[in-house]
């Protein structure tokens, strides 16, 4: 290792993001000198702008972000509860139904504003004595070798660790700088995400409506607002993004069939374009991708930061036993066993969620029926739904 005591840690986490904290949290309290580098300022750090996702929070998230001591930063008044999940084919009326009444559940998940996780995140790290934060700098190289990770940094400074962690976004400029390679999908479409309140209650109910071309998917929020997203083809979203708060509202409202009431956009309206990815392999010699980096997938599952928040824990596991061992924390045994774990996790996720994806945009008279038979064997064979179910509400231990 070299010696720039100042500059040399035993973890360097490149981006601040709901992974990259989450990670760090996972090993607060530990003995290991950790820093995280974040391009963005540190004031959108302690106060992350509204930025229109709403996260579904599986009962295995939710259980892990109260052990970490973030769920307790969750207002109250800003966590939807989501009890039951209606899908929709297009203009049809019949419904593939999931109730957690039907199960030994309370409820299908939380959904939780993607700004308070953020913040909640970062609230849970910025006393921890082992961690700091270098906020407002770009990582702008990483190179490492057998002995140690070289992080360069935009303010000129680099920085040297035992390890270095990517958590730097599905679109991860150090993966590719590490030669690490990735399945990259366009889905060629954009997906529109706002909040709207409403006069009729949700009943803690959510939608999915899959019309030929676009989806409307409604979720239930606090109180009467719902979390909107619309999925439409990428050359059909300016019309949409274009419109007024009211035109909008009544476009919706129209989609929906005014099942809430009137409805009214209370956020402004955030496009997302919608890209998969899924890296050739998540480490290398002393350098492990997290979060997005490693697997960004489409929202329509709502198993993006789930996913994420599950690799970090697998990963900080590994480092704990390694640490309990005398163990380099960034040896190639310790870094395969997160890669094989996480990888058996994400893979069928990753696979399963394009296959929908691909099922209900299909626009084809053979994809429609395909889908509509879909929708019915889902509802028929009591396996299909329960595994669905339990996905959602099983916590790990
Ligand atoms: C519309 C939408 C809805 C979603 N709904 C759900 C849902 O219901 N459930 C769910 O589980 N997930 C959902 N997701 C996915 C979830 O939002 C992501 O999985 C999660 O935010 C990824 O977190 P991350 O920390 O890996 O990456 P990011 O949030 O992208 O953070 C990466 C961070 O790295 C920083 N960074 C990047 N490059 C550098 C650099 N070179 N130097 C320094 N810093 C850098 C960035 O500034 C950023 O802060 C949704 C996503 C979208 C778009």
């Amino acid at each position: 290792m070299n010696s720039d005591p100042e500059n040399t840690y035993d973890i360097v986490i490149i981006g601040a993001g709901p992974a990259g904290l989450s990670f760090a949290c996972c090993l607060a309290g530990t003995d290991l000198k950790i820093v995280m580098v974040e391009r963005s300022p540190l004031e959108i750090l302690e106060n992350p702008p509204e930025d229109g996702r709403d996260i579904a929070l599986t009962h295995s998230s939710e259980q892990a972000l109260k052990d970490l001591g973030m769920w307790d930063d969750f207002p109250e008044d800003q966590l939807g509860l989501i009890r039951e999940a209606k899908v929709l084919n297009g203009r049809s009326a019949y419904v593939l139904h999931f109730d957690s009444a039907k199960t030994s559940a309370d409820y299908l998940g939380h959904l939780v504003p993607n700004y308070i996780i953020r913040r909640a995140a970062y609230n849970s790290v910025k006393d921890c004595k082992n961690i700091s934060i270098i906020a407002g700098v770009e990582v702008l190289d990483v190179t490492t070798n057998i002995t140690e990770g070289s992080v360069t940094l935009s303010d000129g400074r680099t920085l040297h660790s035992k390890l270095v962690i990517a958590a730097d976004s599905r679109f991860s400029t150090t993966r590719k700088k590490m030669g690490i390679g990735a399945q990259m999908q366009d889905f060629g479409r954009v997906v529109i995400v706002c909040e709207m309140t409403h006069t009729k209650p949700h009943n803690n109910t959510a939608f999915e409506c899959f019309h030929y071309d676009q989806t409307l998917a409604i979720l239930p929020m606090y109180g009467d607002k719902s979390s909107v997203v619309v999925t439409l083809p990428a050359d059909k979203s300016d019309r949409l993004l274009a419109m007024s708060p009211t035109e909008f509202a009544a476009d919706i409202q129209r989609r929906f069939g005014a099942q809430l009431g009137d409805m009214t956009l209370v956020t402004k309206l955030h496009p997302y374009p919608l890209i998969g990815v899924y890296a050739d392999k998540f480490v290398t010699t002393r350098f492990a991708l997290m979060g997005d980096a490693a697997v960004g997938m489409h929202p329509v599952t709502a198993h993006g930061f789930n996913l994420g928040l599950k690799g970090a824990r697998t990963l900080a596991s590994e480092i704990k036993a390694a640490l309990a061992n005398g163990t380099d924390i960034g040896a190639a045994s310790v870094l395969g066993r997160y890669q094989a774990k996480h990888r058996r996790v994400a893979r069928p996720l990753y696979v399963g969620t394009n296959a929908l994806v691909k099922l209900f945009t299909d626009t084809t008279v053979p994809g429609r029926i395909l889908r509509g038979a879909a929708l019915r064997l889902g509802n028929i064979l009591p396996p299909v739904k329960s595994r669905i179910v339990q996905q959602l509400t099983e916590i790990d231990v």
